[in-house]
């Protein structure tokens, strides 16, 4: 199946009804942290260990020419690691906000869908992340760098503010209730139509089916902890629910700080998962062969089985598109992936 992209376009999301003129911002928080402390700290760490410490001022700006330069030279399986913790320093924060609203009357959508928002001028596309059954509506929004409404939204945005919100809009939604179990795919804020869908699956006990528990998956990939968002949520539900099932994929934490997790892509750790018994008829490269020989050991025999499964998956269209290849190789049946990429 082809991932079913959106056009953030101002034509399309201006197009879509209007919700309200003048949504009221009741809550922005910013979900990430600045971390330039403990990126200093853990550069000192590195330079001392590798013999760059000179580099390294304690406080003021850090040079990151020069650090590079010096720790390579030494090092030079160091450079990923310097590029990504410069990267990470140099980022604007907060990147990441959960932005919560509400309308003068409250509207209908499905669980998985997006709304159009107008601040500033500006009109984009972004996915609810509460579920329909909840009081409030939250969105979750990064910050694209230089991006002409993300950053005004992360930067500018307070309660009492004002939206215009237009649609719902969206075709990824949830099946029918059936006895498949539901796996959930996503990176970064592509988690918002996924954490709407889980929470209204919980929310409406969609997460049994004829007095049978259903498993729900969730794979989330970022690069650093905290851009995982909700991340707390999540490990308090698998917590609460031996059903439910998450799984953050980071892949650059560990440089920065104890991450024992999963470092790979979403779709190559979703293969650790898979219940092997279900594998003979799939199509597996010698990358996918690897994955698959790194398995975790369980006590008990549960597994994904890619015949008794729905599949939805969201992110940037490039990763969707990964995320959808490999599940369809696994044998998921094509009218059972669902999958929406943010352009
Ligand atoms: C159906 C749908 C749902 C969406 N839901 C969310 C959501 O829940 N949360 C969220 O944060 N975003 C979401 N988006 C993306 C959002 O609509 C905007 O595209 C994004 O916020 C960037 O807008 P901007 O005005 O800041 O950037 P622009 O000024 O429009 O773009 C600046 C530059 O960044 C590039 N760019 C645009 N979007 C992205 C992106 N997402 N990642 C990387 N580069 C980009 C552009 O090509 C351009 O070069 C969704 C998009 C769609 C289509």
């Amino acid at each position: 199946m082809t991932v079913r992209g959106f056009t953030s376009q101002p034509e399309k999301v201006e197009s879509l009804p209007i919700i309200s003129e003048s949504a009221v911002v009741t809550d922005v928080v910013a979900l990430d942290r600045d971390r330039r402390t403990e990126i200093r700290e853990r550069l000192r760490t590195l330079a001392s260990r590798h013999g760059f410490e000179g580099e390294i001022p304690r406080d003021g700006e850090i040079d990151w020419s020069a650090v590079f330069t010096a720790a390579t030279a030494k090092q030079r399986r160091l450079a990923p690691v310097i590029g990504a913790l410069r990267d990470r320093y140099l980022r604007e924060h907060p990147a990441l906000v959960k932005v919560v609203f509400e309308s003068e009357q409250p509207f209908d959508f499905a669980a998985g869908q997006y709304l159009s928002v107008r601040y500033g001028g500006r009109t984009r596309a972004y996915s609810i992340a509460s579920s329909p059954t909840a009081d409030a509506t939250e969105l979750c929004i990064r910050r694209v760098p230089d991006g002409r409404l993300s950053v005004r939204l992360c930067d500018e945005l307070e309660p009492g503010d004002r939206l215009a919100i237009r649609g719902p809009s969206g075709d990824l939604l949830l099946e029918d209730p059936s006895d498949r179990d539901l796996v959930f795919l996503a990176t970064g804020t592509g988690v918002a139509p996924m954490k709407s869908m889980i929470d209204y699956t919980f929310a409406t006990g969609r997460d049994t089916f004829a007095g049978q528990k259903r498993d729900v998956w969730l794979f989330l990939g970022a690069a650093w902890k905290d851009d995982l968002p909700y991340h707390d949520q999540f490990t308090a539900m698998a917590d609460e629910h031996d059903h439910f099932h998450y799984v953050p994929c980071l892949s650059r934490e560990a440089w920065l700080s104890r991450w024992h997790g999963e470092t790979d892509y979403v779709q190559d750790v979703l293969m650790k998962h898979v219940d092997e018994r279900a594998l003979e008829d799939a199509v597996f490269g010698y990358h996918m062969a690897e994955m698959m020989e790194d398995r975790p050991e369980r006590d008990e025999p549960i597994g994904i089985d890619p015949h008794a499964v729905e599949v939805y998956a969201c992110g940037l269209n490039a990763m969707v598109f990964g995320m959808e290849t490999a599940v369809t190789r696994l044998g998921v049946p094509s009218h059972r992936i669902h999958a929406e990429g943010y352009g």
